[in-house]
């Protein structure tokens, strides 16, 4: 059902005003993880004034080590669909379990399913069940296969609005985080009609790579970009090396808008 041979146009997933997937090039930005109201209102307010729509947040956390913070978990969701009524940015969060997309359904107005859980099947099958978009990413070592095969769970369970989300795979490289898969976008868009985005942040763990990451996702036909923007990431509870600051986002965003990037300012 993800095919382009059971159906040739582009999906369009609509998100309030955003029609994602019809050729204009969009950012999804905001912190790794909601820290607290404030945290969330600072990068919130940077976002409108950037005429940007999107605003991302965890509040589930899939850490590594069950030592690191896990997130607010529904405390957070309330901080975004706070903001979200607020600013009038739609709002984005990762949900890990089954049980909670239906919770989740009330606070934002895209469920993300995160790398470490592509292949979550009831997740994804619950996913499948909800009336909200959702935004999947690529496991850490998944084929582009693998990847559709995700998608086509969700889809199979009723719902269509699926955003694919390129985030880098695990390789023998250790210069970035992850290795990002630059052609697995063109590859996506001509074998399935879903959207598809890049996570440059999670893709390169690198604050001096998300420029030209950006670039190229965007040259290779992305339909949007992922990043993670935090108002002081030494202090970040999450991904303290890899968050740009306010002032770096100021200049990610007015690089990225003379390459094309869409905004409700341009
Ligand atoms: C995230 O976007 O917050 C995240 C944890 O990314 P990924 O699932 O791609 O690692
Ligand atoms: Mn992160």
């Amino acid at each position: 059902l993800v095919s382009r041979r059971k159906k040739a146009e582009d999906t369009i997933v609509q998100v309030n005003k955003d029609s994602i997937g019809d050729g204009k090039q969009r950012l999804i930005a905001g912190p790794c993880s909601v820290e607290s109201y404030e945290q969330t209102a600072k990068v919130a307010e940077r976002l409108k004034e950037h005429g940007l729509t999107l605003l991302r947040g965890g509040a589930f956390k899939p850490r590594t080590s069950p030592y690191d913070f896990q997130g607010l978990g529904l405390d957070g969701l309330k901080i975004l669909k706070r903001i979200a009524d607020e600013y009038q940015l739609s709002v984005i969060s990762e949900i890990v379990s089954p049980n909670d997309i239906e919770t989740a359904e009330a606070y934002v107005d895209v469920i993300q399913i995160g790398a470490r859980n592509m292949q979550n099947f009831e997740l994804l099958k619950e996913a499948g069940q909800s009336r909200k978009p959702i935004l999947l990413k690529r496991g850490l070592a998944a084929t582009i296969e693998e990847f559709m095969n995700a998608a086509e769970y969700i889809i199979s369970s009723g719902n269509e609005n699926i955003i694919l989300c390129e985030r880098g795979i695990r390789t023998y490289e250790r210069a970035t985080r992850n290795t990002l898969d630059i052609t697995a976008v063109p590859i996506l868009k001509q074998e399935t009609h879903l959207p598809v985005f890049v996570d440059v942040t999670h893709s390169t763990g690198r604050r001096d790579l998300l420029q030209p990451a950006a670039k190229a996702a965007m040259a290779v036909g992305a339909d949007g970009l992922m990043a993670e923007v935090h108002p002081d990431p030494a202090v970040a509870l999450s991904d303290q090396a890899q968050q740009m600051d306010l002032e770096q986002f100021d200049h990610f965003v007015s690089i990225l808008k003379n390459f094309g990037l869409h905004t409700n300012k341009n």
